[in-house]
């Protein structure tokens, strides 16, 4: 999952989410939801277009990094709280996959009562459409807080390289947060792992080939291999983690010595 940093909305547009949701808010709750259930992405009109821009790598989903951005989800489900269906900051750019995960009436709030930090709220197909019990989201909002904060990976085991974990110890709401997040998401499916584990690999070899480039004082090729950095290598969070857990894995550790520039690029 990445930072999701997406612009202010000037005064004008603000106006409209507060109108809108003003709107909402004179319904009752079960008109609410059925209003909610209309809304489109297309509502949102070049904020849209804009919100996907907003995902600093383009087109990845704000959540699994690897696949193409083709929604946009309500972080907190409009269906269970339609009163933040225009929230801003309740919009996420997200892939096809991981929105409908997030489709069903299903949510979460922080309840240190629970031995997993969290308590489930779900409402079945046909079920009374009433309001939640309120409370902190169990959601790890990318847009309030930055996901390396929650998340680690496994990188130095090699059977279990790729996977994603929780980074802060059990029982916390950050624990919570992420060990909700990571289920729900399935962040850990085989084709996510898979490609972090070889997105692993493919940052290792353009490393080493760095570290030829800069002994042959080739700068064109140096200048070629600092665009692919940029451009694209694969989900940043993996290039992040390598870079924090460098003394872990000497090889890596070895070829950042050699090359300590790419630390800035
Ligand atoms: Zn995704």
């Amino acid at each position: 999952m990445r930072h999701l940093q997406p612009r202010r909305l000037t005064e004008g547009e603000r106006a409209v989410f507060w109108r809108r949701s003003l709107d909402l808010l004179d319904l009752d709750y079960q008109t609410m939801v059925a209003r909610a259930g209309t809304w489109t992405a297309a509502a949102l009109g070049p904020l849209g277009a804009e919100l996907k821009a907003a995902s600093t790598l383009g087109c990845r989903c704000t959540y699994c990094e690897v696949n193409e951005v083709s929604d946009i989800d309500h972080l907190r489900p409009k269906s269970l709280w339609p009163q933040l269906t225009w929230c801003w900051e309740n919009l996420v750019p997200a892939c096809a996959y991981c929105n409908g995960r997030k489709k069903q009436a299903r949510d979460a709030v922080l309840d240190s009562a629970c031995d997993s930090g969290f308590r489930e709220i779900t409402r079945r197909k046909g079920g009374a459409v009433v309001p939640p019990p309120d409370g902190p989201t169990a959601w790890w909002s990318p847009q309030r807080r930055d996901p390396q904060l929650g998340f680690t990976l496994e990188l130095v085991d090699d059977v279990e390289r790729g996977r994603i974990y929780p980074r802060a110890k059990a029982p916390s709401p950050d624990h919570a947060r992420a060990r909700w997040t990571i289920d729900v998401l399935e962040l850990n499916r085989a084709h996510l792992w898979r490609a972090r584990r070889n997105s692993f690999g493919d940052y290792l070899r353009w490393l080493h080939e760095v570290v030829r480039a800069i002994g042959s004082k080739d700068q064109q090729r140096l200048a070629r291999l600092r665009r692919e950095l940029v451009e694209d290598k694969g989900p940043p969070f993996v290039w992040r983690e390598m870079k924090l857990q460098r003394e872990r894995l000497p090889e890596l550790d070895d070829l950042l010595r050699a090359a300590p520039d790419v630390l800035t690029w």
